[in-house]
C-alpha cells in the first residue's frame, strides 16, 4: 500500500512542467523553461516547506514544548502552513491580521482550527489595538507561546537549502542554467539560490522578479497589488550576496501573465507566479536551447479569484488591457 503517514510527510517533492505556449514567441533556439508547481503543496503553497523546518527546530531546541501554542502575525500562505503543521502535532495556533485582510484567508485559517484575531489598520501603531500590539501582547502573554518570525528565522531560507534547492537540481540533473522566483521574506530565494550556486561551482544565475516598488529591485516600498512578494524594509532572511540580478515587473503584467498561466498552461496560480514568469521570460529571451530555466511558482490561484480572475477588479484598476482586453466573459461566449 502507498500513503503517507500523516499530510506532514506531502509537503515538498513537487514536480516540474515545461511551460509550452506563454514561451512560444522566444523561437526555435529558446531554452527549456521549466515551473516548479508549489501549489501542489498539501497547504497550498511553497510555505507548507518553512512552516516544516521552523516547527522542527523549535521543537529541537525547546523553544516550542508540547501542547504550546504558535503565535504569529500573518493572514496568507504561512499561517495555512503552520496551521496544519501545529494541528498534527497538537500545538494550538494563533495569528493575527490587520482588518483589511479579506474574510476568505481568516475563514480558511480557522477551518484549519487556527484561532485568528482581527485587528483594526486605521489606528496607531502604538495603539493597543493595533497588530503590532496584540501580536506583542499575545506572545508575551500566552503561555508557552512561540513566535516563528519568518522574516528572521534562518530555517526559513534553510528549508529550501536543504529541499526546494536539491530536489531542483535533483531534477534537472544537473542541467539546471538559471533559476527564477519572486521574493517577499526571501527565504526560496537565498535558500534555492545558495544551494544551485553552491553545487555548480557558481554556474547557475539566479534572478530575483521583484514588484514595482519594492527595496529589492531600487524601490521605495510604494505599494503594489502583487501579494506575497517586494518589501518596504530588507528582512534578514534575505541573503543580498544570492541574486546575480533583479527585475522589476509591473502590477498589469503580472496580472495578465497569470491569467495566461491559467488559461494557456492550465496552472491556476497567483499573481506573484505570473510575475515571475514575466520575468523568466524576458531573461529566456537572451538565452539559447542549450540553457535550462527554472521558475519556482509559489501558491495557487483560488485565493484570487476575486481580484486577477475577476474581470470587474481588473478593469477598475486599468489592468483589462494589460491583459489583452479579452474579459473571461467573453471568452465564454
Ligand atoms: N509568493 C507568495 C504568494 C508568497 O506568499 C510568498 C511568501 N511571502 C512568496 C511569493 C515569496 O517567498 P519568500 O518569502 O520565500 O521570499
Amino acid at each position: 500500500m502507498q500513503y503517507a503517514e500523516s499530510v506532514i510527510d506531502l509537503v515538498g517533492n513537487t514536480p516540474l512542467v515545461r511551460l509550452s505556449s506563454v514561451t512560444r514567441d522566444l523561437g526555435p533556439d529558446a531554452p527549456l523553461v521549466l515551473a516548479k508547481v508549489e501549489y501542489l503543496n498539501p497547504g497550498g503553497s511553497v510555505k507548507d516547506r518553512i512552516a516544516v523546518r521552523m516547527v522542527d527546530a523549535a521543537e529541537a531546541s525547546g523553544e516550542l514544548k508540547p501542547g504550546g501554542t504558535i503565535v504569529e502575525p500573518t493572514s496568507g500562505n504561512t499561517g495555512i502552513g503552520l496551521a496544519l503543521v501545529a494541528q498534527q502535532r497538537g500545538y494550538k495556533c494563533i495569528f493575527v491580521c490587520p482588518d483589511k485582510v479579506g474574510q476568505e484567508k481568516v475563514n480558511v485559517l480557522r477551518a484549519y482550527g487556527a484561532e485568528v484575531v482581527v485587528c483594526p489598520t486605521a489606528v496607531d501603531p502604538a495603539d493597543p489595538r493595533s497588530y503590532y500590539s496584540v501580536s506583542d501582547r499575545l506572545s508575551r502573554e500566552t503561555p508557552g507561546a512561540w513566535k516563528p518570525d519568518q522574516y528572521s528565522n534562518p530555517n526559513n531560507p534553510r528549508s529550501h537549502y536543504e529541499t526546494t534547492g536539491p530536489e531542483i537540481w535533483a531534477q534537472t540533473e544537473g542541467r539546471i542554467t538559471h533559476f527564477v522566483t519572486g521574493a517577499g521574506t526571501g527565504g526560496t530565494i537565498s535558500g534555492v539560490g545558495r544551494y544551485l550556486k553552491e553545487s555548480s561551482g557558481g554556474r547557475v544565475q539566479v534572478i530575483g522578479a521583484d514588484p514595482e516598488g519594492s527595496v529589492y529591485s531600487g524601490g521605495t516600498g510604494r505599494p503594489y497589488l502583487v501579494e506575497g512578494v517586494g518589501e518596504d524594509f530588507w528582512p534578514s532572511t534575505y541573503d543580498q550576496d544570492v541574486a546575480d540580478e533583479i527585475i522589476a515587473v509591473s502590477d498589469g503584467d503580472s496580472f495578465a501573465m497569470t491569467r495566461r498561466l491559467a488559461r494557456e498552461e492550465g496552472l491556476l496560480v497567483g499573481g506573484s507566479c505570473g510575475m515571475a514568469v514575466v520575468a523568466a521570460l524576458r531573461v529566456a529571451e537572451r538565452l539559447t536551447k542549450d540553457d535550462v530555466l527554472v521558475v519556482l511558482l509559489p501558491d495557487g490561484g483560488r485565493g484570487y479569484l476575486n481580484k486577477i480572475f475577476n474581470d470587474a477588479w481588473m478593469a477598475d484598476y486599468g489592468f483589462l488591457e494589460a491583459a489583452g482586453g479579452e474579459t473571461i466573459g467573453e471568452l465564454l461566449e
